[in-house]
This record gives C-alpha cells, sequence and structure tokens, in this order.
C-alpha cells in the first residue's frame, strides 16, 4: 500500500490526500517564487496528477510565468488564496508540483535539489548534502531510475496528447 498523506490550505476549506512519494522536490529560489510567496523560496513536490485527490473546498487557476519560462497555473484556495499546487507547460495537467508547505507534516520529504541559487536572498545557507544548482539541473541525471521512469512515462503520455 501506498503511503497517503493529507494537507491544505491556510483556512482549512481547501483538503487534499496525496498518495506515494513524489517523482522529485525542489527548493526553488527563482525571483518568481519569491515575489509570488513573499518568502525566501517555495519547496515543490511533483506527482502524477492522479496521486493528488482535493478531498474538499474548490481551487482558482492562476496563470503565471515560470522561472525557466512558460506559464505556469497555480491552483489556490477560493477562500483564502493559498496556492496549494502547480501545473507546469511541459506535463500540461499530468503531472503537479504541490506547495510542501501545505502538507500537515511539511517536514515529510526532503528536497532533491536547490535550484536557482544565483537568485537566492544573500544570506539564505544552502542545506548541506543536498545538490545546488545555479538555475534548473537534468532531473533525468540526478534522480533515481525509479523515479526517471515515472518522469519518462509522464512525457510520454504528453506526446501522445494527453493533459
Ligand atoms: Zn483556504
Ligand atoms: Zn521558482
Amino acid at each position: 500500500m501506498d503511503i497517503e498523506r493529507e494537507g491544505g490550505c491556510g483556512c482549512g476549506a481547501v483538503r487534499y490526500r496525496v498518495t506515494g512519494e513524489p517523482i522529485f522536490v525542489n527548493n526553488c529560489h527563482c525571483r518568481l517564487c519569491q515575489q509570488q510567496t513573499g518568502s525566501t523560496s517555495v519547496v515543490n513536490a511533483f506527482f502524477e496528477s492522479e496521486q493528488i485527490a482535493l478531498l474538499q473546498g474548490t481551487l482558482s487557476d492562476h496563470a503565471v510565468t515560470t522561472g525557466s519560462g512558460g506559464q505556469q497555473t497555480i491552483k489556490r484556495c477560493t477562500n483564502c488564496g493559498t496556492a496549494v499546487w502547480s501545473h507546469y507547460p511541459r506535463l500540461g495537467g499530468l503531472g503537479t508540483g504541490l506547495r510542501v508547505g501545505t502538507l500537515d507534516d511539511p517536514g515529510a520529504w526532503t528536497p532533491d535539489a536547490v535550484i536557482f541559487t544565483d537568485s537566492a536572498m544573500p544570506w539564505v545557507a544552502f542545506p548541506e548534502g543536498i545538490p545546488a544548482f545555479a538555475t534548473v539541473y537534468n532531473q533525468m541525471e540526478l534522480l533515481p531510475p525509479e523515479r526517471v521512469a515515472r518522469l519518462q512515462a509522464m512525457i510520454e503520455r504528453r506526446k501522445a496528447g494527453e493533459g
């Protein structure tokens, strides 16, 4: 049985369940993440969208540009505006980047990579033992084979016209 975890927005209207472990987790320090969160960075965990179920509440769509270019759609609680997850251009609706801070146990996952360190606030210290990259990185080179396979399966589905 895959582990199930729950999370939600700041007001409690939105609750979700996420099944299994993420394909990869990024701690992103790009300027856009800083602006969108008003903070140092964001932590996103990437899943197949089927792994995430909205249990209650409603979400609104907000289209914004990502640090690596292209449009991302941020899903926010319609009541309090907390961003709970995003969909990215490369994978359309097939992939979901869950905002790890919205998990009931936000320490459940450790990032695989710290990215966009080039634009990090100058006083931020990066964690030891987690690869850090000036901008983006190639997940195919960093991740273990079973997670690369999950990512590749989504890319193939996208090429076949899904999402
Ligand atoms: Zn809310
Ligand atoms: Zn970012």
